[in-house]
């Protein structure tokens, strides 16, 4: 009897339970801060608003309700169609979901989570869409930048490889050179010296031509440039590997000047070449050969490169308590902009043509270094068309032998 005598009375129970269901949803939905969920009608009609939404978007309900979803998407969005797009995909699949940018009121982009689902009446005829947004702008963000530091690290790992590729490439090369000056060395002795005994002979003996003289002159020549470019090539190699040292000792660096001034005279036909120096001794400690090497590099540097000859002069003089050298010539100079280059290794002006003027660029970078051995330092002035001063200065070496 019980369970007919109020039949009423379940139904009741359930009509008001749903109610408050319904109404305890509705609370629930527009309390929600991180989300936008909001109804629209079938053409896609705001029809309600929640708390997350306002928040998110930046209308306040009376703004937006009865308003066109489509006022939330960019310009580029709206010209392709894209609202109503979403919308036919919706309830022709029953929801549709995607990430991508909208704007707030104020005109701001964001990046949103969207999701939107038809909502059929019980006869299968579209009743409107529920539409939950959320603003993914800050994982958006984050993952472009997480994305910028991927390409970045892509880019330096790149970056590095390709060094490493330069520094092998580079390394092999000076190896290469180095085995090749070795390898050179034993003949181009041979060759000197065989030709030397030649001439020699042949001068004291009488058995030589004046042609064939002139002949062996050319080879023992020859083969000394050569000799020079090969030693030179190794003390390139030495100073990369540590392994170059100098021997210091007393000696006058007058002196030492007056020697290679003295001993360039016999090959100069366009230049005059005078040395100028104090009368007393300049004590430097240095090493003689290495010494010697550096002013000969200069002086032939400045007949090289003074091709219609001239006056050079190389001044040794007292600078306060450095002993300096200036080699100075009147010949073709070197632009400014070069100047801040020239000791490094393979530099050549830019105003030395290669097939009237050969060189390798490299004397004065070993000039540069064997200066630098000796606690020293070189520099140069020079004023193009008129000519150059290479300045060398050492430590005086005070306590005098
Ligand atoms: P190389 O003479 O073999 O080229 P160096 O290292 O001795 O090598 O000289 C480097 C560059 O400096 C030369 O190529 C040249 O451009 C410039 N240079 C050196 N000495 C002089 C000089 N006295 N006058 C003008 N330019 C010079």
């Amino acid at each position: 009897m019980d369970t007919v005598e109020n039949p009423l009375g379940d139904a009741h129970r359930s009509a008001d339970t749903f109610a408050e269901g319904n109404e305890r949803y509705q609370l629930l939905v527009e309390a929600v801060s991180e989300y936008a969920i909001y109804m629209l009608d079938p053409t896609g009609r705001i029809r309600t608003w929640n708390t997350g939404a306002e928040r998110i978007k930046g209308y306040t309900q009376n703004e937006v309700l009865g308003q066109h979803f489509s006022l939330f998407f960019t310009p580029e969005d709206i010209q392709s169609g894209k609202p109503a797009m979403i919308l036919a995909t919706a309830a022709r699949e029953g929801a549709y979901q995607e990430e991508g940018w909208r704007v707030r009121k104020d005109g701001s982009r964001f990046w949103a989570s969207a999701s939107i689902t038809a909502l059929f009446a019980e006869n299968g005829q579209l009743r409107g869409f529920g539409k939950v947004t959320r603003d993914m702008t800050e994982r958006k963000l984050a993952e472009e930048q997480r994305e910028q530091l991927r390409e970045r690290e892509q880019q330096l790992r790149a970056e590095r490889a390709e060094r490493a590729l330069m520094e092998s490439a580079v390394r092999m090369r000076d190896m290469f050179l180095t085995v090749l000056a070795h390898e050179l060395r034993t003949p181009l002795t041979s060759l000197l010296g065989t030709a030397q005994l030649l001439l020699r002979r042949g001068q004291r003996e009488k058995t030589l031509s004046e042609k064939d003289r002139r002949g062996v002159e050319v080879i023992i020549s020859q083969a000394s440039r050569l000799n020079t470019m090969v030693s030179l090539q190794l003390d390139i190699s030495r100073l990369h590997t540590g392994q170059l040292r100098v021997e210091r000792q007393p000696l006058d660096l007058g002196a030492l000047a007056y020697q290679v001034v003295e001993e360039v005279q016999p090959i100069l036909t366009l230049h005059t070449v005078r040395y100028r120096g104090p009368d007393t001794p300049i004590w430097v400690a240095g090493d003689a050969l290495r010494l010697i090497q550096v002013l000969q590099n200069l002086v032939q540097n400045a007949i090289k490169y003074s091709p219609a000859g001239g006056f050079i002069e190389v001044l040794v003089e007292r600078y306060d308590t450095a002993a300096q050298i200036i080699v100075t010539d009147e010949g073709m100079g070197i632009p400014p902009s070069d100047l801040p280059h020239l000791f490094q290794r393979f530099y050549r002006a830019s105003n030395v043509d290669d097939r009237q003027i050969s060189g390798l660029g490299v004397g004065l970078y070993v000039v540069k270094e064997l200066i630098m051995l000796h606690g020293g330092t070189v520099e140069v002035e020079s004023e193009e068309g008129r000519g150059s001063s290479f300045i060398v200065r050492l430590p005086v070496f005070e306590i005098q032998p």
